[in-house]
């Protein structure tokens, strides 16, 4: 971020409202500041809020060829993915509507973000990669997850893991089915047990 307060201390920089490009870039220019570890935390909690509040991708698509409903009964967190995938197997719009914590639907905001404009072989590795860094701890890569890797923290806390995995087993479920159906159009439900 090039703002005058940004190139302040950290503490003073958090109150800058303009988004840095990367997050990484962001903190590794911090690195040196003795508040670095807090301030990750408290800069992925505000990327997670900001996505919470302000979610993108939001709405339904009438033109989706994939439309996957995903529920986390333990929750009560619920979402409905609308995905248009063209003839060269590309995400060309993704959006979704859902209810449920700030975890679940911060995590279905980001990943729209995440794919649209990907091909299906990229959306996978995308959703490995997710999975990997939530489930085993995995170094998560910003190039393939962007805001994505705001939701490595919520790994402190067990229940919540299916709240932040809950749209991306909903978006492999479908994006699976969508390459055995065809040119049929594909309508499913998933349920995190
Ligand atoms: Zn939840």
């Amino acid at each position: 971020c090039a703002s005058l307060v940004c190139q302040q201390p950290y503490a003073q920089a958090l109150t800058c409202t303009v988004r840095p490009k990367t997050l990484t870039a962001w903190l590794q220019a911090s690195s040196k500041h003795e508040y670095f570890l807090m301030a990750i935390e408290d800069l992925y909690r505000e990327v997670i809020m900001d996505h919470y509040k302000r979610p993108r991708n939001k709405g339904p698509n009438l033109e989706a060829n994939v439309v996957v409903e995903g529920v986390n009964p333990l929750c009560g967190d619920e979402i409905k993915l609308w995905l248009t995938i063209n003839n060269e197997k590309t995400v060309t719009a993704a959006s979704f509507e859902g209810q449920g914590c700030s975890i679940s639907q911060a995590s279905v905001s980001i990943m729209t973000e995440a794919i649209i404009g990907e091909c299906l072989e990229n959306v996978k590795t995308i959703i490995s990669s997710f999975r990997a860094m939530m489930l085993e701890g995995s170094e998560p890569d910003e190039k393939l997850l962007g805001d994505g890797i705001a939701l490595e923290g919520v790994r402190q806390f067990p229940v919540r893991i299916k709240c932040a995995v809950l749209s991306w087993n909903t978006l492999n479920l479908g994006i699976d089915q969508h390459a055995t159906a065809g040119d049929q159009r594909v309508e499913l439900k998933h349920s995190e047990s």
